[in-house]
């Protein structure tokens, strides 16, 4: 059955934190370690469609131990963020690209698709209900994180027939705190993140969960995060656990792995390709090896190599290490052009700059 139009019901949080110790929370989030007041929760049901769209005091899903997610794994996910800007204003960067990608990650876990006014109307009506929760102030922000997963109490392999969606939110802090810092990179021989034909253009909770291996091996050698090639040939860059990889030519263009249908399509990698466009690079998206890596580093024509992602938006990539060597890009602070893209993105998402491409919309 098609779903309904958005609607949601609102219960107020009776036991919702004190301003006092909200404002002690929002003084120095951090990343992930505190939720708001209230969640989103809603459901599907081949009958139903999706239904019961209401928002509820923040507290703990009580799952039966046979809950199909428990067993097989079907789940997805979204991120991103809610902005303050300078008149008080509340927004959020290109929702809709968020919607359409939890729609494709939804069709690939044979689960049923999220139609976009519900996406957005859920994450408006938690932000609504949290308004004060979104930090302000600081390259701060309320981290929204959209989830949905197989709720059917049922061993079967077969696509659950009870889902559950849901939105929590969680106040984030500055990513980098003593200024932008480059991260170090193992390069994994051994494992790949995401194979030909499997989920790894769709954002599910198992690809990260086969990250986790390699990624204490790259933190055994010292590194902070770990990069991935193609499955096949184990030659292509593919991306970061987490974060799609971009390399900074000395001739100023700019390339990212083109997408191989292995790579999660990142919305900051997207919007990088326009902003670096409207700053006057040359963005092109191809094949690139990790020996193109190594060796252009070696010889200068890789000037720059930095990472992307909604929580950290544009990290820099300081060393690349490998079983047997290693090569550093820059002097241990963040280049040029990764700087200047940083703070064009950041300034948009601000309201600091004009939103030429209209990725903003407003939710308070
Ligand atoms: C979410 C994610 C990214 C970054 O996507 P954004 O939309 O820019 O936040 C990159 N790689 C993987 C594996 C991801 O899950």
């Amino acid at each position: 059955m098609t779903s309904t139009p958005f609607a949601a019901t609102v219960s107020r949080n009776p036991a919702a934190k004190t301003p006092e110790q909200r404002d002690a929370i929002l003084a120095d989030p951090g990343f992930g370690n505190h939720f708001t007041d209230h969640m989103f929760l809603a459901e599907w049901t081949p009958d139903t469609g999706w239904a019961n769209g209401r928002v509820v005091p923040y507290g703990p899903l009580s799952i039966d131990p046979a809950t199909a997610v428990l067993h097989y794994a079907q789940e997805i996910f979204e991120g991103l963020k809610a902005y303050v800007h300078a008149d008080g204003s509340v927004w959020l960067f290109r929702p809709e690209a968020n919607a359409a990608r939890l729609q494709r990650s939804a069709h690939r876990l044979a689960l049923p698709e999220l139609p976009t006014d519900w996406f957005l109307g859920s994450v408006t009506a938690l932000v609504d209900a949290d308004r004060d929760w979104v930090p302000s102030g600081g390259e701060k922000s309320l981290y929204l994180r959209p989830f949905m997963f197989a709720s059917e109490v049922f061993l079967g392999v077969r696509p659950s027939q009870h889902v559950t969606y849901s939105v929590i939110a969680s106040p984030a802090g500055a990513y980098f705190k003593g200024g932008v810092k480059p991260v170090s990179i193992w390069l994994s021989s051994q494992y790949s993140r995401a194979g030909t034909g499997g989920t790894g253009a769709a954002k599910c909770g198992g690809n990260y969960a086969a990250s986790l291996l390699p990624q204490q091996e790259g933190m055994e050698h010292g590194c902070e995060q770990v990069v991935f090639l193609d499955s096949t040939e184990h030659t292509w860059i593919e991306e970061l656990g987490g974060m799609n990889l971009y390399f900074v030519h000395s001739d100023g263009s700019i390339v990212t792995p083109t997408l191989s249908g292995s790579i999660l399509e990142g919305i900051t990698r997207d919007s990088i390709i326009q902003v670096a466009r409207d700053l006057g690079h040359e963005v092109v998206e191809r094949r690139v090896s990790i020996q193109e890596w190594r060796e252009g580093v070696a010889d200068g024509s890789i000037t720059e190599v930095f990472a992307c992602g909604t929580a950290a938006v544009i990290t820099p990539v300081g060393t690349l290490k490998w079983d047997g060597g290693e090569v550093t890009s820059g002097d241990g602070e963040a280049g040029k052009v990764t700087s200047d893209i940083r703070s064009a993105l950041i300034d948009i998402q601000y309201g600091r700059a004009e939103d030429r491409h209209g990725w903003l919309t407003r939710v308070s």
